[in-house]
């Protein structure tokens, strides 16, 4: 059977870690070649290595997506060494600015709106130009369901950026879908990465909360989200543009 992304070149942002790595591990399970990019040389060097002990074709490009320049450069090295671009995930992230609103310090406040939401901004501009200049492709976004679909205490700073992330994507994909680029968005909910783990919080602590805190009664696997993931990137999916797909155990249901 052929596989479903063969031939295709995907980028995705914070592909080192937690939910991007999955991400790129499934694209290169699926056939593509992969670009995963992030600040720290050394995990993005780890998921270069998974996929590479499987026989895919990977490569580490080290960037900040807050930095226009730097998110220029992500999209021109991708096609440089994977020779197109054809799949964007915008996953790179971070919780920050934890707290209630009244206490949430203001340049923590810069650093989580600089990273989630001028970050994914800044990385969707210069993929966007790129796809509509080169037969198009598909971008999808890495939201929350916190910021949308609903709040969390102490989660504002957070909350609102996902929110914003989640309005931006809804907005490029009506603006850029007649130039053939067909965005959309995941919205998990907590995650089994080191994101959703509390401090000090051990495996069975967490797994113990997470009974409670999902209808589920568990936290999403990163395989999950990855698998949403691929199939908005895919033709499939032709018809799906600006969706939000939640994936929260029915958290939010
Ligand atoms: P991780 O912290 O493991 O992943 C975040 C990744 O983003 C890291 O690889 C990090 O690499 C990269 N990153 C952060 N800032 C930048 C930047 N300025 N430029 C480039 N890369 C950057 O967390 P998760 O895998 O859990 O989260 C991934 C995404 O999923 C995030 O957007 C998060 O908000 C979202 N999400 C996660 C949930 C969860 O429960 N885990 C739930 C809902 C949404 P580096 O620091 O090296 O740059």
């Amino acid at each position: 059977m052929s596989k479903r992304f063969a031939d295709r070149a995907v980028l995705v942002t914070g592909g080192g870690t937690g939910i991007g790595r999955a991400v790129a591990l499934a694209f290169a399970r699926e056939g593509a070649r992969v670009a995963v990019a992030g600040r720290t040389e050394g995990p993005l060097a780890e998921t270069v290595g998974l996929i590479e002990r499987e026989g895919g074709k990977a490569v580490a490009l080290t960037g900040d997506v807050t930095d226009g320049a730097d998110a220029a450069r992500l999209v021109r090295e991708t096609v440089e060494y994977l020779g197109a671009l054809d799949v964007a995930v915008n996953n790179a992230g971070v919780l920050g600015g934890l707290g209630p609103v009244a206490d949430i310090d203001e340049a923590e406040w810069e650093r989580v709106l600089g990273t989630n939401v001028t970050g994914t901004f800044l990385a969707m501009k210069h993929q966007i130009a790129h796809l509509r200049a080169n037969g198009g492709g598909a971008i999808v976004n890495i939201s929350s369901n916190v910021g949308t679909h609903m709040s969390i205490a102490g989660l504002g700073a957070y909350g609102a950026t996902k929110a914003a992330v989640t309005a931006l994507t809804r907005a490029a994909a009506r603006d850029h879908i007649a130039d053939g680029v067909r965005i959309n968005l995941v919205s998990p909910g907590p995650i089994d990465t080191p994101m959703s783990t509390r401090p000090g919080e051990s495996a069975a602590d967490k797994a113990e909360r997470m009974k409670g805190a999902t209808p589920v009664g568990r936290a999403g696997a990163v395989d999950e989200v990855a698998a949403a993931v691929l199939h908005l990137a895919s033709p499939e999916a032709g018809y799906t543009v600006g969706a939000d797909l939640v994936l929260d155990g029915g958290v939010t249901a």
